[in-house]
């Protein structure tokens, strides 16, 4: 089953781990902020008052009309750092020396502003203070400088410009970095979500996950979960080696059986109610002969011992003549059964092994349809394989079931009732797996099933007889409805 995107633990990993790493650059950034920003402040501030000492020694010794002249030389009114000097005299008579454009508001309210303290800041708009210094002359009068501090839109801009972008394209790299490494931690774990997933996909034991070499916690868990596959496997083998050897051994003493029970039965001295019972017993024992063999044949295709007798041949008239053998059974169970075989499809296979399949697939079909019900079979080509579909119109299969049905003995709860092994399906998941194929099911419980078996087709086909490909070009038979 595919994730969502959020549902992933890499992804949720990176992106707590981004959002942190945004929440801590972001807090540093503020802190570094404010720290810059009190220190320029503090430089201003010290500037401000050496230019104030100066401008009160020059008044003190050389008077006001001096100072004017100095300050008026080194200030330029419209630029914003020049400096604001105005006297307070003895009798609170504000006596403006040089007012700045930058400063016009302060120039009447200035003594305002200073009653208590020497050093003030008036803030002028949400960027910018303006800091007034007093110094208080010995005459009694006080000489009031300041200047406008526009420290944080100075700070401000390079922040804008640089650090913003910066921490932007840091928290991209941050998220991306994050995504790639989580992704690689949970590799081990993604691994044994694949493993897991094909043992159960594919029933093949022999899936393990890539060992690591990392002694980490993850390497532990799949060196744990290998292990566990490992003593799953020997135990699953040795019971199906169990259940084969039973069944090989059993084979010769069955053979025997019935042979003695035919003997006898020939014996025209016997009661006609032992010769009922020894008709039974040559019926049984064929019964559990086949189920014995069946039970072989699938051990045989698993290991990949079954020996193939591989032909080039058209499935479709290997359909029809599977068709035409359960001809009878299904018109006894009212069953419709149409094949639908548009053109020939040939492939490299074993005829018999494969009519088995079929046979197998068709008769479940029949079997699991109700009266009036329809069964259709149809194949078509597709590049490199050869697709062969039996739907059915019958009691279906719940979803808890579908993955169970391919198990040896396995009987379906409803299906009871009806004759069976539960060897069918697994002969055929083993015969076509055999050929390299792929068997699969999808149904609805109420609305029947559908059996889809794909079989490749050989690069090297051996020819068809003459004449077989011919006499089916475009054919569609209508076996029954
Ligand atoms: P059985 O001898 O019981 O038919 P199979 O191996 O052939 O054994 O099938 C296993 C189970 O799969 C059946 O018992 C039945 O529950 C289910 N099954 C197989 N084919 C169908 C079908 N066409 N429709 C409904 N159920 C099916």
């Amino acid at each position: 089953m595919p994730f969502g995107l959020l549902n992933r633990v890499s992804v949720r990993l990176s992106l707590w781990y981004t959002a942190l790493f945004a929440i801590s650059t972001a807090t540093v950034l503020v802190l570094m902020y404010y720290l810059v920003a009190q220190e320029l402040e503090r430089k201003e501030i010290e500037v401000i008052q050496s230019r104030a000492k100066e401008y009160a020694s020059l008044l003190q010794t050389r008077g006001l009309a001096e100072l004017k002249r100095r300050v008026l030389s080194e200030n330029d009114p419209a630029d914003e750092k020049s400096f604001f000097v105005s006297v307070i005299s003895p009798f609170e008579v504000v006596q403006p020396v040089f007012v700045p454009q930058e400063a016009g508001s302060l120039r009447l309210e200035v003594q305002r502003f200073l009653e208590q303290t020497d050093i003030t800041r008036v803030p002028k708009d949400s960027k910018k203070d303006f800091a007034l210094i007093r110094v208080r002359l010995q005459n009694g009068s006080n000489l009031i400088v300041g200047r406008s501090t526009s420290n944080r839109g100075a700070l401000w801009q390079p922040f804008r410009q640089t650090v913003l972008p910066a921490g932007v394209a840091v928290l991209f790299l941050s998220l991306v970095a994050g995504a790639l490494f989580a992704h690689r931690a949970m590799l081990p774990v993604r691994q044994i979500v694949a493993t897991a997933r094909s043992i159960i996909q594919t029933g093949k034991l022999d899936a393990r996950v890539p060992a690591r070499k990392s002694d980490d916690e993850l390497d532990e868990m799949v060196r744990l979960f290998n292990t566990m596959l490992d003593k799953n496997e020997s135990l699953i083998r040795a019971m199906r080696e169990s259940l084969d050897n039973v069944a090989h051994d059993l084979r010769t003493p069955l053979t025997r059986l019935r042979a003695t029970a035919e003997v006898a039965l020939q014996n025209s001295s016997v009661s006609s109610e032992a010769q009922e019972a020894l008709a039974d017993c040559v019926e049984e024992s064929e019964r559990v002969m086949s189920i014995l063999s069946t039970l072989m044949d699938i051990t045989e295709a698993e290991a990949g011992m079954m020996k193939l007798q591989r032909e080039g041949i058209d499935l479709c008239q290997l359909l029809r003549e599977v068709i035409e053998l359960y001809e009878y059974v299904a018109e006894e169970r009212q069953v419709g059964v149409r094949g639908d075989f548009l053109e020939p499809c040939v492939v490299s296979v074993d005829p018999n092994r494969l009519r088995q399949v079929f046979a197998n697939l068709l008769d479940n079909a029949i079997k699991y349809t109700p009266e009036g019900g329809r069964v259709t079979i149809t194949t078509r080509n597709e590049p490199g394989q050869v697709v062969v579909v039996f739907k059915d119109t019958g009691i279906g299969i719940p979803p808890e079931e579908q993955d169970k049905i391919w198990a040896r003995l396995y009987r379906g709860d409803k299906s009871r009732s009806q004759r069976g092994l539960g060897l069918g399906l697994s002969l055929v998941k083993a015969v076509v797996e055999a050929h390299d194929g792929k068997v699969t099911v999808t149904s609805k419980p109420g609305e029947g099933a559908e059996f889809t078996v794909v079989i490749p087709k050989q690069t090297s086909v051996p020819q068809l007889p003459s004449g077989v490909v011919e006499s089916r070009t475009t054919e569609t038979s209508d076996v029954r409805s």
